[in-house]
């Protein structure tokens, strides 16, 4: 059966035997994880990125965003999980999945290479025990 609602449990690590109508979040692994709200009782485990998912907490109901499409499931169920409640979305033709699967594929590489541009590695500063060889050259000009 179907659920409409949700509750949601902040852990550390996830139990070995998630609760049905429970969205479980760690924060420690950045991943959310229930049992698929379908009933079917495939454990969906989402992960928090600027690439996947990422998640709401206003102080009394967690939501998640964007929407989960459970393609890899037999079930595959598709919703939202939106302030506790499961709004339940239409199920995508394979076609749909496929395209869908493509454009996230190139989503999360554009995505990788701004990353790069935008933050290029951290290099170490070296401090300034010598002159610099300008600094050096300047000085052998204004010695003559
Ligand atoms: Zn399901």
């Amino acid at each position: 059966m179907s659920r409409a609602a949700y509750d949601h449990k902040f852990v550390k690590a996830f139990p070995d035997k998630l609760d049905e109508g429970i969205l479980y979040v760690s924060v420690e692994f950045s991943t959310a994880a229930h049992r698929c709200f379908c009933g079917c009782g495939s454990e969906v485990y989402t992960r928090f990125s600027p690439r996947d998912w990422s998640m709401k907490f206003n102080g009394e109901v967690v939501s998640i965003n964007p929407s989960i499409g459970n393609w890899s499931f037999p079930c595959q169920s598709h919703y939202i999980l939106d302030g506790g409640r499961v709004h339940w979305a239409d199920k995508w033709s394979r076609e749909r999945i496929e395209l869908g699967r493509l454009l996230d594929r190139d989503r999360k590489e554009r995505h990788y290479k701004g990353e790069l541009q935008a933050s290029p590695p951290p290099r170490p500063i070296e401090p300034a025990s010598r002159p610099g060889i300008l600094a050096r050259f300047t000085r052998w000009l204004t010695a003559r």
